[in-house]
């Protein structure tokens, strides 16, 4: 496995991925797959798609994207720039129990040409007997898949996307990159706060409560903010760790979010960080 580096977007280096696969072709190694992400865990960040694609197609690799939180909003028109290069994929990973809003757990997998599948996972042996029904069978799952008895997931999700339909599954996306989008911005506007990126509805930003604090104290400092807050029950904030440096992490996939639970966020930042130096 090759980590392929990440530029100064955070978005895969496509000049590396290539050079890699050159070195390992040199090398004699046969490279056969790609893997590209559309909506990072830490950051939100898309791959550049397209032009990872065009590296796949060219060395005749399998072209993955990994999905799993941010493929649904590539159904939102203002973002078709950014996931533009997605349909090259061979296969997407999506999580329906992320930015669908089902229930956990529901996993997704979409795949190009379903021949792939029944290819590799398709098998007949003699207690299965299909091909004697008078009316054949016309989709067996366990021939898509590794598993063969299985839940009916997808009914939970169907129902959602019946409920909501495509323009409520919008709406509701669009409020939740609302909110992130507000939280950049107030983080952006306020003196002790560093707003370090938005992307989709992931914001990532820290807590500077004054100015020369070194990174190590500022790191100490917002880990322990996450994990009181966390505690505390008022919000659940996670972390991204880019370059060394620990930022809090707000992925809005809760519909329920409203801004004035994000308006409040700093203030309990604030007393929460103000517990935590009273206690040292
Ligand atoms: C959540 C996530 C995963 C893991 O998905 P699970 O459903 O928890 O197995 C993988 N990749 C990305 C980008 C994710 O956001």
């Amino acid at each position: 496995m090759r980590w392929i580096r990440t530029n100064s977007a955070l978005k895969l280096d496509v000049v590396d991925l290539e050079e890699n696969i050159r070195q390992d072709l040199e090398k004699g190694l046969q490279p056969f797959l790609v893997l590209a992400t559309a909506g990072a865990v830490g950051t939100g960040v898309v791959d550049d798609l397209r032009s990872i694609g065009a590296v796949a197609r060219k060395y005749d690799l399998w072209y993955h994207i990994d999905g799993a939180y941010g493929a649904p909003a590539a159904g939102l028109e203002e973002l078709a720039g950014l996931f533009d290069g997605l349909a090259d994929a061979d296969s997407i990973a999506l999580d329906p129990h992320k930015w669908f809003y089902a229930p956990l757990e529901a996993g997704c997998i979409l795949v190009k040409d379903p021949g792939h599948m029944t290819d590799t996972f398709s098998y007949r042996p003699p207690y299965y007997r299909f091909e004697n029904y008078e009316d054949a069978p016309g989709i067996n799952f366990y021939e898509y898949g590794p598993q063969n008895s299985r839940g009916f997931r997808a009914l939970k999700v169907w129902t959602g996307f019946q409920q909501a339909g495509r323009s409520g599954i919008q709406q509701m996306l669009r409020h939740d990159i609302a909110m992130a989008q507000l939280l950049f911005d107030l983080a952006q506007a306020l003196p002790d706060f560093e707003a370090y990126m938005v992307s989709l509805s992931i914001v990532t930003f820290r807590y500077i409560p004054g100015s020369g604090m070194h990174d190590d104290v500022l790191n100490t400092l917002n880990e322990q903010i996450m994990l009181a807050l966390q505690r505390s029950g008022q919000a659940f904030l996670t972390n991204a760790v880019v370059d060394g440096v620990f930022f809090l992490r707000a992925c809005f996939v809760n519909f329920r979010t409203t801004a004035d639970d994000v308006r409040a966020l700093p203030g309990q930042i604030r007393t929460i960080a103000g517990s935590i130096g009273a206690k040292q």
